[in-house]
């Protein structure tokens, strides 16, 4: 860590684009700190066996201008493709979605391994501190975690906020997911586009046969579990729930040619509620702002967090936070 003009907590697609915004207005002095081990967060893609499976977003849909003008130049440059949907096209990496991400991250240096583990209020800014105990100094400051984990970080910092606006973020519940990983050598009888939503046994939201999805060599199979299961499955043990996934996943995949399995489980995967705005400023008089993919523009009729809001929230709080710097 490093002191720094701006910093940004979370490396994931909000606060990568708020980072690229950033930097395309001219202020370089940004710091990008993450607690993984890579940049991504919830665009997340797992190698296994020589294979790879997606197993956070599987794609993208794009609804609004300012994305579109992106995915245009993403398609140029080879990183991502048409994968369904017509008339409304689901987009996807072409190598899996945390390449895009590092991809989009590239030049950024992010400080990885690093997590925040409070902020506190210093001369003219804050003052970080991460759990290995070392600190630094930021002018500016913008959280995209996802909004519990800000809400424990705020709880655990001395920072004054505006009370009425921290609630907001507070009453925002996010659900979890359950994802299952299987290698498996027979076909499946997911269709060719490697995608399936439709007619699955209750509590299974989508199947994806990556080999079919064309990013992976080996057939590796990811089994998302909805909300309710997960919700209901969550505390439960590991081998228990992949047992549990499997069989309702059985009609679909060869199990018989089973290689490997593993599990994902999200403790946050998707906010039960949104805020109606692309980010929000938290503190009166410093500049502390919070994004990510709850918050939807005021026009966005979806109501759904999804790749697109954590987008368009990431380059709205790095416009704003251009725009302040600049005035200094
Ligand atoms: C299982 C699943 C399936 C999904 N499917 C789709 C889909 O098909 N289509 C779609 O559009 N969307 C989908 N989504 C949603 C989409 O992935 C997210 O909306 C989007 O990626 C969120 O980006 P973000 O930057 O707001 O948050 P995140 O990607 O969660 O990034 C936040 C980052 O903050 C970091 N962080 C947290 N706390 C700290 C700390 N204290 N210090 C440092 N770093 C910290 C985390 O490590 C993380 O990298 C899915 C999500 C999941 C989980």
């Amino acid at each position: 860590m490093r002191d720094a003009q701006v910093t940004i907590i979370g490396a994931g697609l909000s606060g990568i684009m708020a980072a690229r915004t950033l930097r395309l207005n001219g202020v370089e002095d940004v710091q990008l700190i993450d607690k993984g081990k890579s940049v991504g967060g919830r665009l997340a893609t797992r190698r296994i066996e020589g294979g790879k499976a997606d197993h956070g977003a599987q794609f993208f849909t794009v609804r609004s201008q300012e994305l579109q003008q992106y995915v245009e130049d993403w398609r140029e440059k080879g990183w991502i493709k048409h994968w369904f949907g017509d008339p409304y096209p689901r987009y996807t990496s072409v190598d899996g979605m945390n390449t895009l991400a590092k991809r989009l991250a590239e030049d950024l240096d992010p400080e990885l391994n690093t997590r925040i583990t409070s902020i506190k209020e210093s001369i003219g800014g804050f003052q970080l501190t991460s759990e290995e105990g070392n600190t630094c100094t930021t002018g500016a400051l913008i959280i995209t975690c996802p909004l519990p984990q800000t809400v424990t970080l705020l709880e655990e910092s001395r920072v004054s906020f505006d009370p009425e606006k921290f609630n907001q973020i507070k009453n925002v519940s996010v659900s979890p997911a359950f994802v299952g990983l299987f290698e498996v050598t027979g076909e499946t009888t997911i269709p060719s586009s490697g995608h399936v939503d439709k007619g699955l046994p209750e509590g299974v939201e989508r199947m994806v046969d990556h080999y079919k999805k064309g990013i992976s060599d080996k057939r590796i199979i990811s089994i998302y579990m909805d909300s309710e299961w997960s919700e209901t499955h969550f505390e439960q043990d590991e081998e228990e729930v992949t047992r549990l996934i499997k069989d309702l996943g059985k009609e679909f995949i060869p199990f018989e040619s089973i290689r490997s399995e593993q599990l994902k489980r999200w403790r946050y995967a998707q906010s039960a509620q949104v805020i109606s705005q692309p980010f929000l400023n938290l503190h009166d008089a410093l500049p502390l702002f919070i994004a990510g993919d709850t918050f939807l523009y005021e026009e966005d009729e979806t109501a759904r967090t999804r790749f697109e809001s954590a987008f368009r929230s990431g380059i709205a709080a790095g416009e704003h936070v251009s725009g302040l710097v600049k005035q200094l």
